[in-house]
């Protein structure tokens, strides 16, 4: 791993690594206003979001309502998590700048991107190799070097890296795979929708401690499906 230190704290996304002009700064600081309303009140998280520029991270024809509170398409027939749920789950995984975290679906790395701003480093896996490509571009570009993106299949986490003291997934499974909480340090949470692909699905905090696990029910969301595998098509 190599030294992220010069990154924090006030990170890597300067004025010059910034390529969105006023308007998008506009919406931006808007978002935040609207994410205190709606609860999220940790400072740290609400700077990360107001660094991490969105509209770099959606499809062009989107780059307008980038900040509007819906999930937006992206490539490969998957999503970009409403902007809110991206707050919430943030905000519940209470990432400390000294945790080695675990993302399992990467799509645009936009939610990678946050938590990077918050992490030592950031592991995230996707299925598609277009979209860790992607990802990958994306994050260089602003200037974030603590994120290793991987293509892989997320059920199987990275046992290489394990353990981790987060792990977020942003895809829901029909039940918490027991890899993943294998892959969870003592002292660890994991955030992760849980349910049918289409159905009602729950959002769970998952925490590890000397005496096992324990489980949080907290919201209801709807997420595209962990799908078991890397995919065959781009
Ligand atoms: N957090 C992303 C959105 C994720 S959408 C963002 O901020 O843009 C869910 C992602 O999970 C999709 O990109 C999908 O390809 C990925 N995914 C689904 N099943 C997976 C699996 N088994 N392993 C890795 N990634 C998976």
């Amino acid at each position: 791993m190599s030294d992220h230190s010069e990154n924090r704290p006030n990170g890597p996304i300067d004025d010059a690594g910034d390529p969105t002009d006023d308007a998008d700064r506009q919406r931006r600081a808007e978002f935040i206003l609207m994410m205190r309303a709606r609860g999220i009140r940790n400072r740290r998280v609400l700077s990360a979001l107001e660094r991490v520029p969105r509209q770099v991270f959606v499809e062009a024809g989107y780059r307008d309502i980038a900040y509007a509170d819906r999930a937006l398409p992206i490539s490969c027939g998957q999503t970009i998590s409403q902007p809110f749920i991206v707050a919430y789950m943030t905000d519940q995984l209470d990432v400390r700048e000294t945790d080695t975290v675990l993302e399992i679906g990467t799509g645009t790395g936009y939610q990678t991107a946050v938590l990077a701003l918050l992490a030592d480093h950031v592991y995230s896996i996707d299925r598609y190799r277009t979209l860790v490509e992607n990802a990958e571009r994306r994050l260089a570009a602003l200037g974030i070097a603590n994120v290793t993106v991987t293509l892989g299949d997320g059920y199987y986490g990275l046992p290489d890296e394990a353990p981790f003291d987060r792990i977020m997934v942003t895809a829901a499974s029909p039940e918490v795979p027991s890899t993943l909480e294998e892959q969870l340090a003592v002292g660890g949470v994991m955030v992760i929708p849980v349910g049918p692909e289409g159905g009602v699905q729950t959002l769970y905090r998952i925490e590890r401690s000397e005496d096992g696990l324990s489980r949080t029910r907290l919201i209801d969301v709807r997420f595209v499906p962990l799908v078991p595998g890397t995919a065959r098509q781009l």
